[in-house]
């Protein structure tokens, strides 16, 4: 079964496409808990749950009444109709980590319409799951922002770092490109290696370094550092547009 927790059409608040005006798909779940992240949110039950800063996408057990349950690929084609869309505008599909669709015929029916609109398709992975470009072409159309987890996710790093799955998608996807949230405490020699030993496996698409935060607070105190470190390392640096506009407001 598909969950999807909300949608809302605005603008792409980081990586390569900041600023682009798109609609975003928030699937629930996640194959990853990332406590490390240290954020943590009020469930409808009444439990505090830790996690990331989209916790409330990821946690199944005690978020999941707020989730619809998806039946049929037009359902959520109609939420397309929702919105007043001034043409094929950028669709991106975020989570939660929504390759846990990625086999679910539902999940391919819904990629190919968009696909066959003109829309361009960008997934915001864990990039540790992978997709079976062979039987499933669609996934050829997409690009993929790869936001590997890195040690202060806390997640295991064989669950994190998946090198066969970060090759295959740098080299069968359109377009794939690395996303890392860091925070100006992790900024050291160790976090480097880090950064090259996961890269090392698709040395050729771009890296982007965004500051880690589920807030404004957070995100603007890691900013100065982590723009220091970009250009030591010759990153690109990528804003957290939404956060610094719209702070800790979901679906904006
Ligand atoms: S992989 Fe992403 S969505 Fe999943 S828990 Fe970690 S940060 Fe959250």
């Amino acid at each position: 079964m598909i969950y999807l927790v909300e949608h809302f059409y605005s603008i792409q608040g980081e990586g390569k496409f900041v600023g682009t005006p798109s609609l975003f798909f928030r699937f629930g779940g996640c194959n990853m808990k990332c406590e490390g992240f240290g954020c943590s949110e009020i469930a409808p039950d009444g439990a505090k749950v830790v996690g990331c800063d989209t916790v409330y996408a990821v946690n199944k057990e005690h978020f999941s009444r707020n989730w619809a349950p998806i039946e049929s690929h037009h359902e959520l084609l109609a939420v397309l109709e929702l919105y007043e869309l001034p043409g094929a505008v950028d669709i991106v599909l975020t989570g939660g980590e929504p390759l846990i669709y990625a086999n679910d015929a539902i999940f391919v029916a819904f990629l190919e319409v968009l696909v066959e609109r003109g829309h361009r398709i960008t997934f915001e992975t864990n990039g540790s799951l992978g997709v079976d470009f062979e039987k499933y072409p669609v996934y050829r159309e997409c690009v993929f922002a790869l936001s590997v987890k890195l040690a202060n996710s806390h997640e295991p790093l064989s669950k994190r770092v998946r090198g066969d799955v970060i090759f295959s998608v740098a080299s069968e996807a359109k377009e794939a490109f690395f996303k890392f949230s860091i925070d100006k405490d992790s900024i050291d020699i160790a976090l480097e290696d880090e950064i090259d030993s996961i890269t090392q496996h698709a040395p050729h698409i771009p890296i982007y370094c965004m500051p880690l935060g589920g807030n404004k607070a957070e995100v603007e105190a890691n900013t100065e550092p982590l723009i220091e470190f970009c250009k030591a390392k010759g990153y690109n640096f990528s804003d957290r547009l939404h956060i610094r506009i719209w702070d800790e407001n979901k679906g904006v």
